[in-house]
């Protein structure tokens, strides 16, 4: 960047959508640094299940949850085999752990406690005080930083975004059955699109991208554009 102001991007839209993929790409792109939200929000739910938080039957205890909310630290370091960021829980790389069945499972019911929120907004807020970020989520560019100088709101059809997350869980060796990812993924975007606190939704002023008949390079590409026709 050529001394320019850097400013906040903010990528929300449904779940499996590629927005990690994308913010990841952009932020490298122009030189700025990536959070995935998401990935806080599955740290505290890997915490409550590793804590015996959340009961078999998904039930969670909510008291003792708040209570232990300030031992939860998230952060992001770069990793130089990958060159993206992994994620941190407490000093421990969970990147892996993250990402399974289990943890996208109970993950919509624990973002939607208000006190999770709470914890989670300061700690992103506090990360991108200092502009220059690429932040995915839900509810970045609504509630997180609603003053964000680009939004962009992604989705794409639900069978689409179900085949890629499927394709991504084998591809990383993990067991997975299609139509499982698809009803997870509609639960979680059920559950995200009508919680009290910070629902996903698409900001006034944000710009759409349906991605569902695009390539990666394309939308690096749409992107892009909006990123220089906005700084410029
Ligand atoms: O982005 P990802 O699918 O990894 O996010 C996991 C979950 O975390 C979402 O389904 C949603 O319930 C929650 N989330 C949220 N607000 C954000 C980011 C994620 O509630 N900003």
């Amino acid at each position: 960047m050529n001394g320019k102001k850097k400013i906040t991007i903010a990528i929300d839209g449904h779940s499996s959508c590629g927005k990690s993929t994308m913010a990841k790409d952009l932020a490298r792109t122009i030189g700025y640094i990536y959070i995935d939200s998401g990935a806080m929000y599955r740290c505290c739910t890997l915490f409550a299940m590793r804590n015996g938080l959340i009961a078999e039957d998904g039930s969670i205890d909510e008291s003792e949850f708040e209570r232990r909310m300030p031992e939860i630290q998230v952060s992001f370091k770069l990793n130089e085999a990958t060159g993206r960021p992994d994620t941190y829980l407490n000093g421990e790389c969970v990147e892996q752990e993250i990402r399974t069945m289990e943890v996208s499972s109970h993950v919509s019911p624990v973002a939607a406690l208000p006190f999770v929120r709470a914890a989670m907004t300061a700690q992103q807020q506090a990360m991108g005080r200092e502009g220059g970020i690429v932040m995915d989520g839900r509810d970045i560019g609504t509630a997180v930083f609603p003053d964000a100088e680009m939004k962009v709101f992604v989705t794409a059809s639900d069978e689409i975004r179900a085949q890629r997350r499927y394709d991504e869980l084998v591809a990383k060796g993990q067991k997975a059955d299609f139509d499982e990812v698809l009803a997870n993924l509609r639960e979680r975007d059920r559950i995200d699109s009508t919680r009290e606190v910070a629902p996903l939704r698409q900001a006034d002023d944000a710009y759409v991208l349906d991605n569902s008949h695009m390539s990666i390079p394309e939308q690096n590409q749409w992107l892009i554009e909006l990123f220089d026709k906005l700084t410029s």
